[in-house]
C-alpha cells in the first residue's frame, strides 16, 4: 500500500467507562436473546437453553458514510435478480465450474446433483433466495468492494438485527458521554424480513398442513440466530418449523410420486439450509442422498442446487470477466453499478497474475471453493502455495481463485467477548441481506432485507463470527 496510513482516533470513551458499558450491554444481550452457545459447555451446541453466553459484539457501532450505505443497499436487489438469472443457465454453471470439479470433490458432488436435475429438466417454479452480499470499504480508493456473495446458509439475520437495538440503547443511556445520535444507527429488520420471505414462499407453495424444514448441523452453537426465524414464523404467520440434519432427512424422508417431500411424517413446503455449505456437512453418502432427495422433490429449496452454485467463488470470478454480466442482465446502469463494486478477480490459468501474486502476495487473497471462514490463504502461505501448485503442474490451481486484497480503514474500538472488553485496532465488513422470491413469472419479493456488520481486529485475515474471528456490530451513518 502506498498511501500513508492515518493514525486512528481514540474510541469515544475511556477504558473504565467502556468496561461499565460492556457489563450493561452483556446484560442487555442476555435479556434480549443476543446469545450463542458457550464453547465451555459441551451441551450448549445440542440442548437449547443450556450454556448460553452473549454473542461477541462491538461496544459501539462502526462508522460508515451514508452514501456508501445507500450504494450497498441499492445493490441488493440487482444481485438478487442476477443470482436468479444465472441460476437458470445450467450450461454456464457447468462450464464455468468444469475445471474446478476435476480437483475439488465437494464442488464436483454439487455439480453432479445439478447435472442430474438438468437431465430430468427439473424446473423450480417457486424460487427463494436469502442472500448476503459482503463488502469492505477500500481505504485507498474509498470504494465499496464486494468480498463475496453468499447464497446458502447466510448467517446472523436473527442476531445481527438485535445489535442495532443494543447500540441505540447504549447510545441513549450514555448520551451524556457520547456525541452520537441513536437515529444514525439504521434499523435492521433482517430477522423479520427473512422470516417474511420464508412465510411467503410457504404461502406460494400453498399446502396448509406443510412445514418449513430447517436443515441444521448436528451441533450448532449459533442455534439462537436460527430460532429467531423459527419464532417469527410461528408468532407472525403460524407456521411450524422442523429442524433436521441431512442424515435425519435421509433416514426419515421420502418423495411421494407427486413430488411432495415428506419428512418424519410431515409435508415440507420450504427447505431452508443452515447446513450443507461445507464438505464437513457430508461425512457419509447418507447426507449426499438427502441433498439429492430434497433437490428431486417439489419443495421450495432455499437455496436450490443452482442458487447454491451461483454463490461459489469461481462463479463470482467468472461473472467479473468482461461482458459476462451482459449475458444475464439488460439494464446497463445496473450492470455498471455491479461492476463498480467488483474487486480484481482472476482465475489461476492466467500465468501473468500468478507470477505477480508470487512476487507480491500481500496484495492478494487466494480462495478455495469453501464457505464459512478460515479457508483463505494470505501472505507467505499464498506465495508458498502458488509456487508449490505451479511446480506440481496439472489442474491443481483450478481449485482456487485469486482476489485483489482489500484494505479497509482501521479504527480503534472496544470488542466484547465472553464478558471481557478489549480495545483493538479493527476493520469492518458490511453484509447486506437480500430476499428474493419468485413464482414462475411473478416476482413476489425482491428486497434489500437488513444488514450485518462484522468487525475484527485488523491483524486477523479471516472474518467469520461463528468461526471466532469477528464480532457482531452495527452501523453509524456519517
Ligand atoms: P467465506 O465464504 O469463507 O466467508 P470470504 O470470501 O468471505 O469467504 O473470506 C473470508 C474472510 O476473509 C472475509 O470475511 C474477509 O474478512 C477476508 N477476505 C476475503 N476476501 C478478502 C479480500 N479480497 N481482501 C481482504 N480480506 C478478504
Ligand atoms: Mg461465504
Ligand atoms: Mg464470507
Amino acid at each position: 500500500m502506498s498511501a500513508a496510513v492515518p493514525v486512528p482516533a481514540p474510541p469515544p470513551v475511556d477504558p473504565a467507562t467502556a468496561g461499565e458499558m460492556a457489563r450493561e450491554a452483556a446484560a442487555w444481550c442476555a435479556l434480549h436473546g443476543l446469545v450463542v452457545g458457550d464453547r465451555a459447555d459441551p451441551r450448549s451446541a445440542t440442548v437449547p437453553g443450556v450454556g448460553l453466553v452473549h454473542a461477541p459484539f462491538s461496544l459501539l457501532p462502526a462508522h460508515l458514510p451514508e452514501s456508501i450505505w445507500r450504494q450497498a443497499c441499492e445493490l441488493a436487489t440487482i444481485f438478487n435478480e442476477l443470482v436468479d438469472r444465472v441460476s437458470l443457465d445450467g450450461k454456464f454453471l457447468q462450464d464455468s465450474l468444469s475445471k474446478t470439479r476435476q480437483v475439488d470433490d465437494f464442488t464436483s458432488r454439487l455439480l453432479e446433483i445439478h447435472r442430474k436435475m438438468m437431465e430430468i429438466n427439473k424446473e423450480e417454479n417457486i424460487r427463494l433466495g436469502l442472500h448476503r452480499s459482503d463488502y469492505m470499504l477500500d481505504l485507498e480508493t474509498n470504494s465499496l468492494l464486494q468480498i463475496e456473495l453468499n447464497t446458502i446458509s447466510t448467517s446472523f439475520p436473527g442476531l445481527g438485527s438485535l445489535v442495532s437495538d443494543l447500540h441505540r440503547s447504549l447510545i441513549n443511556q450514555y448520551v451524556h458521554l457520547l456525541s452520537l445520535e441513536p437515529k444514525r444507527v439504521p434499523g435492521n429488520a433482517a430477522s423479520s424480513k427473512f422470516a417474511e420471505a420464508l412465510a411467503r414462499a410457504w404461502a406460494e407453495f400453498n399446502v396448509d398442513s406443510a412445514v418449513v424444514m430447517m436443515i441444521v448441523q448436528p451441533e450448532e452453537r449459533n442455534m439462537y440466530d436460527q430460532y429467531w426465524l423459527t419464532n417469527h414464523l410461528k408468532e407472525s404467520y403460524g407456521i411450524t418449523t422442523i429442524r433436521k440434519t441431512l442424515s435425519q432427512v435421509e433416514a426419515e424422508g421420502q418423495v411421494l410420486p407427486d413430488g411432495t417431500l415428506v419428512v418424519d411424517g410431515k409435508k415440507v413446503a420450504v427447505v431452508y439450509y443452515r447446513a450443507g455449505y461445507t464438505p464437513n456437512d457430508y461425512p457419509s453418502e447418507a447426507e449426499w442422498s438427502a441433498r439429492l432427495l430434497i433437490e428431486q422433490s417439489c419443495a421450495v429449496k432455499c437455496p436450490s442446487i443452482s442458487y447454491h452454485l451461483v454463490g461459489t467463488k469461481k462463479i463470482q470470478q467468472e461473472l467479473a470477466k468482461p461482458n459476462v454480466l451482459e449475458r444475464f442482465l439488460e439494464n446497463k446502469e445496473e450492470i455498471a453499478k455491479l461492476r463498480k463494486c467488483f474487486a480484481g478477480l482472476w482465475s489461476l490459468d492466467d500465468e501473468e497474475i500468478v507470477k505477480t501474486a508470487i512476487e507480491k502476495p500481500e496484495l492478494f487473497v487466494l480462495k478455495p471453493q469453501r464457505e464459512g471462514g478460515g479457508n483463505n490463504i494470505y501472505g507467505l502461505d499464498l506465495r508458498e502455495t502458488l509456487t508449490r501448485l505451479q511446480k506440481e503442474g496439472g489442474d491443481a490451481l483450478a481449485a482456487y481463485i485469486l482476489m485483489q486484497r482489500i484494505f479497509p480503514k482501521a479504527s480503534l474500538a472496544y470488542l466484547v467477548r465472553g464478558g471481557i472488553c478489549h480495545e483493538g485496532l479493527v476493520i469492518s465488513e458490511l453484509g447486506i441481506y437480500g430476499a428474493y422470491l419468485r413464482n414462475k413469472d411473478k416476482v413476489v419479493i425482491n428486497e434489500q432485507s437488513g444488514y450485518l456488520m462484522r468487525t475484527k481486529v485488523s491483524s486477523s485475515d479471516e472474518g467469520g463470527v461463528a468461526a471466532g474471528f469477528a464480532v457482531l456490530d452495527s452501523l453509524y451513518l456519517t
